[in-house]
């Protein structure tokens, strides 16, 4: 493996911007940092305090800013709805009023069933504010998966739809006795309460409740790619790291237009989607439709968006319709782009850089460490394929673990485990109900990812798969990212998905999944000129065997291709925990 990757055949240098980086200096800034100063620029509350919320609302309009615009709303029919610093104060105090009004108090667990609709956002804050825990629900979910979360989180509190309620909520109510109140933000119905003349009655000001910095915030379920999704607990000190990651990592500043794609229903469209946007008060855009590629370019061009943060998959959506689709289209305010949740395949980034003048970013982060922890960074070259380097203060290493001992690898590129040491403040402070899961994520002083990576010899780390997923065929290691990045060079392939399945002499063969790009007609002879291609680009023992074409690969709701249930699938396996799939087409 080593003399395949971590090569990267380009180096981007920075682009040009208008205005110098938040982080000009990698090494000056790694060296010189301290979580204790990247708290203290944040306000906090008396005697020690701190909430999320005020810091990221209350903190601006104190300080003369609650005239400029939070959150720009785009609803499904294109039109725009503006929010102010001082809207969202008020309207997250009548929030948290309401809460306490209806006995919702300190430390009750509140739940959002909402698509991007502004009320999720105020909940969110208003939520916060109360000194509830906030925990968003993805609103395409079915009742099971709810229910599942609803029930392992203790949810006293929900905030719904009445077409939500009725569809997926009515039938599970009577299984969840801890939840006490539902509200309804379009009108009531049966058994809910609604939201709005609530909101309306209730009063402007909201004496913030004072939460210790380790006071549970947050409760956020992982994305179920491996298996049963888990519950992770994060507490308001997160706020220091969503805080200065936004800046150090999405470069993003004061006034800065930004967009992050995600939905809060997944770590990403909280700590990148609510909370780091308003710390470092941008103004930021939430669209409340699904993916579409015109409308997306249109967003970016329109809204002279500064700084976007998306995912993968939608890159590569974007690539497979083709520069026509940007049409006159310019991005003279793009500052800034990065990716996470996936591996961004070398080829997303060099296209990106062709098509904007910029690359995308990658970034890599866990719903377990709450932020970023590794990235690719405004000031620094970027190497197609790596994810970058950690974050200043957060320590990564390679680590394999082999009869109880753990070892650290520090020979460039030596293949291990992704290993961080705890101690930054958005790591997570347990999983729900689960205490050995957790106790069993640390060794010796690490934290366990659960992912492979290198690093090479100037610090970048490139991702390798996940432990789960690696293939061991014919003695030799083989990473699903390192197959799936050469045929995605390949003109005619739109995503790919590679597994090992189990082979009586070499042990595993790599097998390929593969969509072609739209107009491509799958052939016998498209599947030898693909396994040819790779051949050339990885050798025989390292291409897939084998390639099977496909409409599309199955994916979890947050985007993630879900490797183990092509396994499942092609080995007739149970295919396990599914309540996050979302396109199933076998
Ligand atoms: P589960 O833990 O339930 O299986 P999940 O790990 O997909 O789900 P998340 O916490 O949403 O849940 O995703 C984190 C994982 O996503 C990482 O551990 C990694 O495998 C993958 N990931 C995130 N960013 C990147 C990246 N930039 N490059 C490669 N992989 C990434
Ligand atoms: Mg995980």
């Amino acid at each position: 493996m080593t003399d395949r990757v971590g090569k990267s055949p380009t180096i981007i240098k920075p682009h040009a911007t208008r205005v110098a980086a938040n982080m000009p200096d990698y090494g000056a800034t790694q060296s010189s940092f301290s979580w204790v100063t990247a708290e203290s620029l944040l306000d906090g509350l008396p005697d020690g305090h701190l909430n999320i919320a005020h810091e990221a609302i209350g903190r601006h309009v104190a300080t003369g800013h609650g005239a400029q615009v939070a959150l720009r709303w785009i609803a499904k029919s294109g039109a725009r709805t503006d929010y102010t610093y001082g809207d969202l104060e008020r309207l997250t105090n009548r929030f948290a009023n309401v809460l306490r009004s209806r006995g919702v108090i300190k430390g009750d667990k509140v739940y959002t069933l909402l698509g991007r609709v502004p009320d999720l956002y105020i909940a969110a804050l208003g939520t916060l504010k109360a000194g509830c825990v906030f925990c968003p629900l993805f609103s395409a979910f079915g009742p099971e998966p709810i229910h599942a979360r609803m029930e392992i989180g203790g949810a006293n509190a929900m905030i719904t739809s009445k077409r939500l309620y009725r569809r997926k909520m009515a039938g599970i109510r009577g299984a969840l006795p801890d939840l006490r109140e539902v509200f309804t933000v379009d009108g009531d119905t049966d058994g809910t309460v609604h939201l709005q003349p609530l909101m309306d009655a209730a009063d402007d000001d909201f004496d913030i409740v004072r939460t210790d910095p380790e006071d549970t915030a947050l409760l956020h379920f992982t994305s179920g790619t491996t298996g049963k999704p888990k519950g992770v607990v994060h507490v308001h000190q997160a706020v220091v790291a969503h805080d200065a990651t936004g800046r150090l990592a999405l470069d993003l500043r004061a006034g800065d237009t930004y967009w992050c794609t995600a939905d809060p229903g997944w770590v990403t469209g909280t700590s990148y989607g609510i909370i780091a946007p308003l710390t470092n008060r941008t103004t930021m855009i939430v669209d409340e439709a699904e993916f579409d590629v015109s409308r997306w370019y249109g967003i970016l061009a329109d809204e002279a968006v500064n700084v976007w943060y998306t995912a993968p998959t939608a890159i590569r959506m974007l690539i497979k319709a083709g520069a026509d689709a940007i049409g006159t289209r310019r991005f003279p305010d793009l500052r800034f782009m990065a990716s996470v949740g996936e591996p961004l395949n070398p080829e997303a980034v060099v296209w990106a850089n062709d098509t904007f003048g910029q690359p995308f970013h990658d970034n890599w982060w866990q719903t377990e460490t709450g932020g970023i922890m590794i990235a690719n960074y405004a000031a620094m070259d970027v190497k197609p394929g790596s994810m970058g380097k950690p974050l200043p203060g957060i320590q990564a290493g390679i680590v394999t673990v082999a009869d109880g001992v753990l070892t650290e690898l520090t020979a460039p590129m030596a293949m291990g485990e992704l290993a961080l040491r705890p101690g930054w403040p958005s790591m997570m402070r347990g999983y729900l109900n689960e205490q050995a899961r957790y106790d069993k994520s640390f060794k010796d002083g690490w934290y366990l990812s659960g992912d492979l990576a290198m690093r090479d010899a100037d610090g970048y780390f490139w991702f390798v798969g996940r432990a789960d997923d690696l293939i061991k065929s014919a003695g030799h290691f083989v990473g699903p990212f390192e197959v799936e990045s050469a045929l995605m060079e390949h003109a005619a392939v739109a995503e790919v998905a590679v597994i090992g399945l189990p082979d009586e002499t070499a042990g595993q063969i790599v097998k390929a999944y593969v969509a072609l790009k739209p107009g491509v007609t799958q052939s016998d002879d498209l599947r030898l000129e693909l396994i040819g291609h790779a051949r050339k680009r990885l050798g025989p023992a390292v291409a897939p065997k084998d390639i099977a074409f496909r409409q599309n690969l199955p994916k979890t709701r947050s985007g993630k291709i879900m490797r183990r249930l092509l396994k499942a699938r092609e080995l007739g396996l149970p295919e396990g925990d599914i309540s996050t799939l979302e396109s199933d087409e076998a």
